[in-house]
């Protein structure tokens, strides 16, 4: 049964199989789709959802998310498609996206309007809305470079803000709308971008790619289109095969922890930790004091790629990447990252994180 209100739209009972990347079995008791995010207001005001129900989710692509159960509340998710660019300051323009803008679509669009920035993040799946959650990131860049304001719906005020970039505690992986679920609501994102190109050619393959595009003097959709083929290459569609990227985070750990790691085995990816003040108070240390280890080489040497549990499995191209072979449940898929992570806590006293919110249990 569907039912309707002024810029929403309400689903009882919905699937949400074909709402998430992985592609697994969950339901939620009520679908609001939210057309218009002035209508949040009205919407709480009326009782179709509780403002302070904890276990009410917002859901963008679900490229991001296990449901390990059935939602246990309600599901929102924004379908605005609004795009609008500013008039901007000399060489930077300011262009603002509603949540509900497809990520990658997003970026091909402002390289369109002939605005670099975005390039290294071309085809992340998910929503705009998504992007600033967990600080989206991949080849030497992380949005919130470029992020220059979020609005978001506070449930704990009940009105609309605008954060500042300082506001939104941003760090690896990681932002205070990720550590406060139940509060914000992103409803739209203004990034700031530039006129001229400051390309980023130096991580994990760009330049080789380019080369063999033959292109010498790269424009930012030159390195937009050698990062699409590189990640068309390297990771699964989820279209094929239902996974959510990486599964786990890249682990930060003090200095002495990656040094003592190293000497017993050199072959581990150990990177310095940009000393971004969230990212060293999250664990307690001073920036320069922190390592980045590599998940995937930890897991990999505990044996796990290409293992299978059913049909959940560990890609066999990438120890990270957690597969949907074809029926696995999210509670089997979830089993299979906690053994993952036990092995590598028991041979190399390192906790790996999950980087998809778990919903319908804890990690
Ligand atoms: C093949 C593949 C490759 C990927 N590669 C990368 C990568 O390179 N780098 C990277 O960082 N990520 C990557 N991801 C993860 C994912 O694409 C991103 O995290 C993306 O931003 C999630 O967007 P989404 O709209 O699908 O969010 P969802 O999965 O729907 O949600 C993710 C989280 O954000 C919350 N959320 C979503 N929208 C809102 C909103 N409007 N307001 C408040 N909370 C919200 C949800 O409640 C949930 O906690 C990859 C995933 C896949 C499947």
């Amino acid at each position: 049964m569907s039912i309707a209100g002024p810029g929403y739209r309400v689903a009882r009972n919905a699937d949400l199989a074909t709402r998430n990347t992985f592609g697994v079995s969950a339901r939620t008791p009520l679908l609001v789709e939210v057309d218009d995010a002035a209508a949040l207001p009205q919407l709480f005001a009326d009782g179709v959802v509780d403002i302070a129900d904890p276990a009410l989710l917002v859901l963008g692509g679900g490229s991001n998310v296990l449901f390990a159960g059935d939602a246990p509340g309600p599901v929102l998710s924004f379908t605005a498609q609004n795009v609008e660019s500013g008039e901007g300051d000399g060489d930077t323009v300011v262009v603002r996206a509603g949540a509900g803008v497809p990520w990658h679509a997003f970026v091909m669009h402002t390289l369109s309007l002939g605005l670099c920035g975005l390039e290294n993040l071309a085809l992340i799946p998910g929503t705009v809305g998504a992007a600033p959650i967990q600080n989206i990131g991949a080849y030497g860049v992380e949005v919130r470079e470029h992020v220059h304001a979020v609005e978001a719906f506070d449930r704990r005020e009940n009105r609309m803000r605008r954060l500042a970039p300082a506001q939104c505690a941003f760090a690896y992986r990681d932002s205070v709308f990720k550590h406060d679920p139940a509060r914000f609501m992103v409803t739209a994102v203004e990034f700031a971008l530039s006129r001229r190109p400051r390309l980023r050619l130096d991580y994990a393959g760009i330049g080789g790619e380019l080369a063999t595009m033959g292109i010498s003097d790269p424009r930012a959709s030159d390195v937009a289109e050698a990062v699409i083929r590189i990640r068309r290459r390297k990771l699964p569609d989820p279209a094929r095969v239902g996974n959510a990227g990486s599964f786990f985070k890249n682990p930060i750990v003090a200095a002495a922890q990656a040094e003592a790691l190293l000497s017993a085995h050199p072959a581990l990816p150990v990177f310095p930790v940009a000393a971004f003040p969230a990212d060293a108070a999250a664990h307690g240390q001073a920036g320069g004091t922190l390592r980045k280890l590599s998940a995937a080489w930890l897991i990999d040497a505990c044996g796990w790629k290409g293992q299978r549990d059913g049909d959940a499995g560990v890609s066999p191209d990438h120890a990270l990447v957690l597969v949907n072979h074809g029926a696995a449940s999210g509670a089997r898929l979830l089993g299979l990252a906690r053994r993952i992570a036990a092995s590598v806590h028991e041979r190399f006293g390192v906790a790996l994180e999950p980087e998809p919110r778990i919903v319908g249990a804890g990690w």
